[in-house]
């Protein structure tokens, strides 16, 4: 309940009484409770879950300490409970509602002041606990483990989607609960993509293939990507990768608590526009990774995060030359009290199949 309670406290600092939580995985983080229909209150005394017949025996289940109110179609329970708890100042987060949702909630609690937030939930799952880095850890090992398996099939004639659909297969059999998000599984020159789709299209020698992919256990996600070369390699393709890798690695050597994380963006920028490629580099270097595979802190040019013990992060630099190609390579890493972790083992070292 340790998190309620920081809510709580923001709640009496924005003179609040109850606060409704929408995204299904804030409240998930919160709560415990994985069905994703509902809402969840939270107010000074109590931490209520609405859900439908559906979910109210699971919500009971997954988040025992809290009190488990079943909606039904007829009435509006959750407007019935607020009149009760004479509650007159209602917060809600405000990025998860649609135009429509937002007349709805006007009209649906008129006897209350309405006051959106944003990123009070998302700014608490920014530091995971022990257990959450577990699940992230072990996401992480079961696709560095699916990776060095797909490896040896890796060669001209395979399609980009028979590769895609390998990986995910693999990762479904190692015990996951499935895929993080759909693979980037990108060849040639497509591979100057940076979220390219996986195509029909057959690898052919002299190609980059860029894979970018993550399993996700408990909830939590991990995410990393390799390149390799369909052989023969070029001198081209060793300096694009070569300079790939040292901004790769020049960024995780600034790792540490209390560094800005655009000083991690700035370490591994810096690298690629020294040689000469800075403008094949247009987003981020990272971003964080937990029940969402993109998530705070973004590490960027204009993030505002500093790094903590606890965070998880993306480095992924990345040089994408269009006609030709692109190189990316991406480790999941810890920040940990002393400096950091690198959760990813896969090989680094250019891989010519
Ligand atoms: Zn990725
Ligand atoms: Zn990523």
């Amino acid at each position: 309940m340790v998190q309620v309670e920081r809510l709580r406290y923001k709640m009496q600092e924005a003179s609040m009484d109850a606060f409704m939580v929408s995204d299904p995985r804030n409240w998930r983080f919160i709560s415990g409770f994985t069905g994703d229909a509902g809402v969840l209150l939270i107010t000074t005394n109590e931490a209520i879950i609405f859900t439908d017949s559906r979910y109210t025996e699971q919500a009971g289940q997954e988040a025992p300490n809290y009190t488990v109110v079943k909606t039904v179609v007829e009435k509006d329970v959750v407007k019935d409970t607020i009149a009760r708890l004479e509650v007159s100042t209602i917060g809600f987060e405000k990025d998860y509602v649609t135009y429509g949702g937002w007349e709805r909630l006007k009209q649906r609690f008129t006897g209350q002041e309405l006051m959106g937030v944003s990123g009070w939930v998302e700014e608490l799952r920014a530091v995971k606990s022990k257990n959450e880095i577990e699940h992230i850890a072990r996401a992480q090992n079961i696709a560095d483990e699916v990776f060095s398996q797909l490896l040896p099939s890796v060669k001209a004639g395979m399609r980009e989607i028979d590769l895609a659909l390998d990986l995910e297969f693999k990762i479904r059999k190692s015990g996951s609960d499935g895929i993080a998000f759909p693979f980037i599984v990108v060849s040639g020159e497509r591979s100057s993509l940076p979220h390219g789709v996986p195509t029909e299209k057959k690898l052919e020698p002299g190609d980059f293939v860029t894979f970018d992919f993550g399993a996700r256990c408990n909830g939590y996600c991990s995410d990393m990507t390799r390149t390799v070369v369909v052989g023969p390699v070029s001198d081209k393709h060793r300096e694009i990768y070569d300079t790939v890798l040292r901004a790769q690695l020049a960024a995780l050597e600034v790792i540490r608590p209390g560094i800005a994380a655009k000083e991690v963006d700035l370490a591994g920028r810096n690298v690629i526009e020294e040689a000469g490629y800075g403008e094949y580099f247009g987003h981020g270097i990272g971003h964080g990774v937990g029940l969402n595979v993109h998530e705070r802190p973004s590490v960027g040019k204009t993030s505002e995060a500093v790094l903590q013990p606890g965070m998880v992060i993306t480095v992924e630099p990345g040089i994408y030359i269009p006609g030709f190609g692109g190189v990316r390579i991406e480790d999941l890493v810890l920040v940990t009290e002393d400096g950091k972790k690198n959760l990813t083992a896969s090989e680094k070292r250019l891989i010519v199949v």
